[in-house]
């Protein structure tokens, strides 16, 4: 579901802006000094070249890394249950924090739960999409959530979804908000790949 006006103006309050309901470079900046702030001095993560990647958390695709886990609150794939996941041994700690602090705290708030209990994947040996670098799902360090409302293209937050609560939680941990760092390529103060999270700085 589109954020509306008053979700841009309850995102603005958040971030310490103006709450006019328009997302302007203000906004953008704000948001991204709001998350940073969030992060914790000495960000546990490496950088995201392929040589600091390397030499944190070893070789992509490299499964020996993966361990399994149960996730804290219920996932569901594609509309079916999932009850455990793989991810890299590095970030298994971390990610579960991340994820009970939502459900802990967000559980009772269906907007941000419709999004925080759709899995799309974390684990998977490819380059990412539409580039030809390894993602950052060839290690197990990054996490989709809601990849319906949250496309590779969808500017966030005009037309993407993701809440900025579940960003905070993932900023807690130093972890990396594809949605509000990664900057649009056409469309002005707006991030994109919203779905994607991931432990790097
Ligand atoms: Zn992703």
């Amino acid at each position: 579901m589109l954020m509306k006006t008053e979700d841009i103006q309850a995102m603005q309050r958040r971030i310490g802006v103006k709450d006019d309901g328009v997302w302007g470079p203000v906004s953008m900046a704000a948001c991204r000094g709001h998350l940073r702030k969030l992060m914790p001095a000495i960000n546990p993560w490496p950088k995201s070249d392929r040589s600091s990647l390397i030499a944190f958390y070893g070789q992509p695709g490299d499964e020996s890394q993966l361990v399994s886990f149960t996730f804290p609150y219920p996932m569901f794939y594609g509309g079916k249950r999932v009850l455990t996941s793989r991810c890299h041994r590095k970030v298994k700690d971390s990610l579960l924090r991340i994820l009970a602090v939502i459900g802990d705290r967000w559980g009772d708030r269906p907007e941000i739960m419709e999004e925080a209990e759709d899995y799309g994947g974390i684990y998977n040996f490819r380059n990412s999409r539409g580039g030809s670098s390894l993602s950052m799902h060839a290690w197990g360090i990054a996490i989709d959530l809601d990849a319906d409302d949250n496309g590779l293209n969808t500017p966030w937050p005009l037309r993407a979804d993701m809440p900025l609560e579940i960003m905070e939680a993932f900023s807690r941990e130093g972890w990396l908000s594809a949605g509000a760092f990664w900057t649009h390529k056409t469309v002005p103060n707006n991030g994109y790949d919203a779905m994607h999270f991931q432990a790097t700085q």
